[in-house]
């Protein structure tokens, strides 16, 4: 994680597009590849969205590539380690939805 964090400061560093990389324009940038990922998926039947193309699989991959660049660089905006966000997330997560409560339902934990 560390390795990749410093790669894309380098990145922009020797870019000298440091300047572009405030938090708020990263959250925007973050957002928009979120939805470039959605884009394979759209119009995709349940059961297409199992069997993606070689060309569809390849484009999820550099949009997950994309998704985890933005990530990481905002969250780096602010010393943190996106790995150590969703491990404290799902400590959270597992409170929230203990399994004998949930098991089998989508429901939201306010909804149960
Ligand atoms: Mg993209």
């Amino acid at each position: 994680m560390d390795r990749l964090r410093d790669e894309i400061a380098r990145f922009a560093r020797e870019r000298d597009w440091e300047q572009f990389h405030s938090p708020k324009n990263l959250a925007m940038a973050l957002s928009v590849e979120v939805a470039e990922l959605l884009e394979i998926f759209q119009w995709l039947s349940e059961k297409e969205s199992y069997q993606l193309t070689e060309k569809q699989l390849g484009q999820l991959k550099e949009e997950i590539g994309d998704v985890m660049t933005y990530l990481t660089g905002l969250a780096a905006r602010f010393n943190l380690d996106p790995i150590e966000c969703a491990r404290e997330k799902m400590e959270i997560n597992k409170l929230k939805y203990p399994v004998e409560r949930v098991k089998g339902s989508s429901k939201k934990y306010n909804e149960y």
